[in-house]
């Protein structure tokens, strides 16, 4: 790393993907065991107000994006996904209730996808071509997703964490865009190598853990020495210091979810200054300036092609 991160202004270099998980803070895989699903219409929601704010700050920047939305999400603030659409966003799926593709079976997950793609097109009126798994998991145990996810319509996915994690992830996928045999297009979250190892970059809790010029010096990296458009994303909860605490959770849970909770709204209006931001279908399925189609970079992005191929090209 640098002795000054903050050496180097960022005004130019590939467009960004800024991404937003919509969903409430009771709602996180973390809390999964201590908030039962049938508790959650009886939580506080506080994603309406958060995700108000949020298209406010891009508003401010004329920043267009991607929000991966919960169906359970849409279906109760139908004016949420309309006022997302509305301000020229992308609305895209994050599942219909939040859980993680690797506990669900076939059937499962091809219900708990559809659904949620159905009723985010009905509300919107809108094609949904997007589609990101809860807590990136997808991995090498269950590949058949990306065949369902095709099979259901979506275009792209963007499940893959190309880390080590307690959680998640798929530490040799390939670290950025690739098509799959099927015609799906993967777009990993983004991950800087160093040390022979992929460290987190792309958002989430390490946003707020890490110093802000270490995050920007990392996705800055990612655009200069890879020539990559990186892919950020995060929560609406993220930037509510007034959610309701969750009581009796474990201390690595608690602290993952609220560490510099306060610190976050800032850090984001430094982040959209920082660099150029963008839509993901904007960005990887072509059509427009900002596209940075995944072949650009040719065969050091072999691909995984399904449950046939559970061992992808290291990327
Ligand atoms: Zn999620």
């Amino acid at each position: 790393m640098p002795a000054s991160p903050l050496s180097a202004p960022v005004s130019s270099g590939p467009i960004n993907a800024l991404t937003i998980d919509v969903e409430d803070y009771f709602q996180v895989s973390a809390f999964a065991p201590y908030i039962r699903r049938d508790e959650w219409d009886s939580r506080e929601c506080r994603v309406e107000r958060n995700v108000s704010r949020i298209l406010a700050l891009l508003a401010e920047r004329d920043v267009k994006a991607t929000f991966f939305t919960l169906g359970w999400i849409a279906e109760r603030y139908p004016q949420l996904v309309r006022d997302i659409v509305a301000q020229g966003h992308e609305l895209a799926s994050h599942g219909y209730g939040h859980q993680r593709a690797s506990d669900l079976d076939r059937a499962a997950f091809r219900d708990d996808v559809t659904r949620a793609k159905a009723i985010l097109e009905e509300l919107s009126g809108r094609p949904v071509r997007g589609y990101r798994a809860p807590s990136f998991s997808i991995g090498t145990a269950n590949l058949w997703a990306f065949d369902t996810l095709a099979e259901a319509g979506y275009q792209y996915s963007s499940s893959i964490y190309p880390i080590k994690h307690d959680h998640y992830g798929m530490p040799d996928a390939p670290r950025f865009a690739f098509h799959l045999a099927n015609g799906l297009l993967e777009v990993p979250v983004t991950t800087l190598r160093l040390g022979g190892r992929n460290l987190p970059s792309s958002g989430g809790g390490y946003f707020r853990l890490l110093p802000y010029a270490v995050s920007r010096w990392m996705i800055g990296k990612v655009n200069r020495d890879d020539d990559e458009s990186a892919v950020f994303y995060f929560h609406p909860w993220e930037i509510d210091v007034g959610q309701p605490r969750v009581a009796g959770i474990d201390a690595k849970s608690r602290f993952r979810h609220y560490v510099n909770i306060g610190r976050m709204e800032r850090r984001l209006q430094r982040l959209l200054a920082d660099f150029r931001w963008g839509r993901m279908d904007q960005i990887f399925l072509g059509g427009g300036a900002a596209s940075r189609p995944p072949t650009r970079a040719g065969a050091a992005h072999a691909a995984p092609t399904g449950p046939s191929a559970a061992a992808p090209a290291r990327g």
